[in-house]
């Protein structure tokens, strides 16, 4: 039975069942918000498929352990490609030509080649439809995988020829259980460190494997201060703060284009679960795990305030990838934002 993602039992089972019969669909589409594990778990199926003892009825499915595995599992495997955005707004019709010449390629290291697209829905329509045929009559060997937030955006085409399956962030009491179960060290983070355990919880809907390796302090600790950076500079943001309070802030972040993407998309995710609250206070958080105190910011200002807020960021994230001046994206941002 395929195992690594907790939650949705039927689903494993049939993932399990399509990847021993060989009936795993050629292309299949995975819909969810960010941070709901679409990528831990196309990975796993990716282990899975090429998995040297996946027919070992003793062993999980995937054994993690085998060559092909790790290779998969570590990103080091030339058979799983991935494109994407590379930083643009949309995914035009010059990926998916690489990608359909690249397809007559054989695998190097299996039978198997997978190809991720993730952000799918923003291929061009251009390039949605060139990406058809390829995607109707690939290689026997050929698996295509493609992320999106929103299915709606991709062409009926492209729907009829993919089952859609929706990925939702896990509960964060399954996942405590899940931790508890696998590791003595959660049970002792979660008396030692209740905060740290729960910011952990919530940093683990982004994939359970994720929250395993978060137990080990010298990984979680940069996981952390990131988190620590978004939520104090959404704090001053939302609290009108000002300049005095908003330059000091705005140089904590790193000036590592790298770095500072991240924490920049870890900006973005807690303005996501404020956006979500706006909406509904049910809404699954992904950033923060005191719900509380996000609905008590979230009261503060209007949602237009929200998506002027996330609007520049977005511009910031979009203008880091480019060569421009790391601190002159960040000063543009808060000016955008209006923050200074
Ligand atoms: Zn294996």
């Amino acid at each position: 039975m395929f195992t690594g993602i907790v939650g949705n039992h039927a689903l494993c089972q049939r993932l399990g069942n399509d990847i021993l019969d060989n009936t795993l669909p050629h292309a299949m589409i995975f819909e969810g918000p960010r941070g709901t594990g679409k990528h831990t778990l196309v990975r796993l199926i990716a282990a899975a498929l090429v998995c040297e003892r996946k027919n070992q009825a003793s062993e999980p499915l995937p054994c993690r352990c085998c060559l092909s595995c790790r290779k998969i599992l570590e990103g080091k495997s030339p058979d799983l490609i991935t494109l994407g955005t590379d930083g643009r707004v949309t995914i035009g019709v010059d990926t998916v030509r690489f990608l359909r010449e690249d397809v007559s390629i054989v695998p190097n290291d299996s039978d198997k080649k997978i190809y991720v697209i993730e952000d799918a829905d923003k291929m061009t329509v251009q390039a949605q439809n060139a990406l058809l045929l390829t995607l109707e009559e690939p290689p026997s060997y050929i698996h295509f995988f493609l992320l999106c937030e929103n299915a709606g955006f991709l062409l009926e085409t492209i729907r009829s020829r993919a089952p859609v399956l929706r990925t939702e962030p896990i509960p964060t009491e399954q996942i405590d259980r899940y931790l508890c179960e696998q590791d003595k060290r959660a049970a002792q983070m979660k008396l030692s460190d209740p905060k740290g355990y729960a910011e952990l919880l919530t940093s683990a809907r982004f994939g359970i494997g994720q929250a395993l390796d978060y137990l080990e302090p010298k990984i979680f600790a940069p996981v952390r201060q990131k988190r620590g950076l978004a939520a104090d500079f959404v704090c001053a943001a939302i609290k009108e703060e000002g300049a005095s309070v908003i330059l000091p802030l705005l140089s904590r972040f790193s000036s590592k284009r790298d770095l500072l993407r991240e924490q920049l998309l870890t900006v973005s995710d807690a303005m996501r679960d404020l956006i979500l609250l706006k909406k509904s206070d049910d809404a699954p958080l992904t950033f923060y795990s005191d719900r509380e105190e996000a609905i008590d910011l979230c009261d503060r200002v209007s949602i237009q305030f929200l998506y002027h807020l996330n609007d520049a960021l977005r511009c910031a994230i979009e203008e880091n990838t480019k060569n421009a001046n790391v601190r002159l994206t960040l000063i543009k941002m808060a000016i955008a934002a209006e923050l200074i």
